[in-house]
């Protein structure tokens, strides 16, 4: 198998196919946008890249500019084959990014065809005759229909496709993956041959993905989701145990919880009686900030070791109302931010070495503030969040940065064993 070069439209979306890309035993890193330092392959024992841009929402012109960009460094690197990601629920506006930056792509590496594999079966995305699911519902009636950002008003991905997209769309249906993997594949080069270059697929279970990876294997470039990266796995270099693993952890360790997600807050709860634990309020940040963050290391930093500290934001919904009325929404939630990245930056110098990071914005704030551009993937200690390793001007870190609704109740005490 080819050096993988993978392209994710945003953060977590990266992280979510690089853990997979692990469970299907690639050796993976991911970076934290297009790298500006251009060394070429640095190290050998790397079978995966994926570049995590923030492009989901962005115009198609500039999502194909950022893609294109990911794209030669991916080269630069020497990667041969080529995977760009986006959500399981497909989401783009009809005159939305998808099929242009997938057009662009596949005319900058010369390719005449792809695939268009969203489906994740284990999460309920699966399409058949052409149409998304969520669950039992078409994506039109699945919630997606209203999405801020991307309302997702046709589960018909063969005509929202074509809408976006100057090449003709075909597909290749149940009723095709029944007759396996040679078929499968004459028919991938069957339609790209009649000009309909942009393939979208059927896929109702992982048998399915397995197969659709095998059939697809001689195509430069595929797109999808992250579930196409787990039919993989017949074609990877090594087992996932071997492709996560990572040095031992050491140094001290602490939780910093920058969600108000109901999972977080139980979270919180679960851990409040057993780590050593600090609460931020936002008033109090507003206040004073730079006392309040003084204040959290003083408490912090003697009792600093192997058993966590949990410092996070004040989630008792009446503190969330209080603060938000006051403040409002999102002077509020930067205020917060901005605080646990300070402290992040703080507690780097005072040796913290282990972290677990609630929230997806707070996880990108605080991945800034520690300098971090690049995270080798390790074991998953939840669905969708693995155990990373990073370098940081102070030295390697281990790190695991979760959304705020993910993870099981005893995560803050419990995940620390897999890396130590
Ligand atoms: P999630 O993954 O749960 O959405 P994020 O970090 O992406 O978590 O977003 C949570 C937002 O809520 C952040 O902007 C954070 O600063 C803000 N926030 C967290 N705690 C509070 C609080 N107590 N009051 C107001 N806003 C808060």
């Amino acid at each position: 198998m080819p050096f993988i070069g993978c392209i994710a439209d945003d953060f977590t979306g990266g992280t979510d196919l690089a853990n997979n890309l692990v469970k299907s035993g690639f050796r993976t890193r991911q970076t934290i946008g297009v790298p500006v330092e251009q060394p070429g392959r640095d190290d050998d024992t790397i079978d995966a890249v994926v570049v995590a841009l923030k492009s989901r929402s962005l115009p198609a012109s500039e999502a194909v500019e950022a893609a294109l960009s990911a794209l030669a460094w991916l080269r630069q690197q020497g990667c041969e084959k080529f995977y760009f990601k986006y959500c399981s629920t497909f989401d783009s506006t009809p005159d939305g990014n998808i099929g242009p930056v997938a057009e662009a792509l596949m005319e900058a590496l010369g390719v005449t065809g792809t695939l268009f594999c969203p489906a994740f079966p284990a999460t309920g995305r699966t399409v058949y005759q052409g149409h998304l699911f969520v669950g039992d519902r078409l994506l039109n009636d699945s919630g997606m229909e209203s999405h801020p950002l991307t309302p997702m008003a046709d589960a018909d991905l063969v005509r929202w496709l074509g809408r976006q997209s100057r090449r003709d769309v075909g597909l290749i249906a149940y009723s095709d993956l029944s007759l396996g993997e040679a078929a499968v594949r004459a028919r991938i080069d069957a339609l790209i041959d009649e000009g309909k270059a942009l393939i979208v697929t059927d896929t109702l279970d992982d048998a399915h993905l397995d197969l659709l990876a095998r059939a697809s294997a001689h195509l430069p470039l595929v797109t999808g989701g992250s579930g196409l990266a787990l039919g993989l796995k017949n074609l990877s270099p090594t087992t996932a145990t071997d492709a996560g693993r990572l040095p031992t952890a050491a140094g001290s360790a602490v939780v910093l919880a920058g969600s108000a997600s109901r999972r977080t807050r139980e979270q919180i709860e679960h851990a409040a009686t057993r780590l050593p634990t600090f609460t931020i309020d936002p008033r109090r940040l507003q206040e004073s900030f730079d006392a309040t963050v003084d204040d959290a290391i003083r408490w912090a930093e003697p009792q600093l070791g192997p058993t966590p500290l949990l410092i996070h934001s004040d989630t008792r919904p009446e503190a969330i109302e209080a603060a938000q009325s006051q403040l409002g929404v999102e002077a509020a939630g930067a205020l917060i931010e901005r605080a646990m990245a300070t402290l992040a930056e703080r507690l780097l110098v005072l040796g913290v070495r282990q972290w677990i990071v609630a929230g997806g914005e707070t996880s990108g704030a605080i991945v800034q503030a520690l300098g971090i551009t690049s995270l080798k993937i390790g074991p998953e200690i939840a669905p969708g969040v693995p155990w990373t390793h990073a370098a940081t001007a102070q030295g390697d870190i281990h790190l695991a940065l979760k959304s705020g609704n993910f993870g099981a109740r005893e995560m803050f005490t419990n995940a620390w064993e897999i890396v130590r």
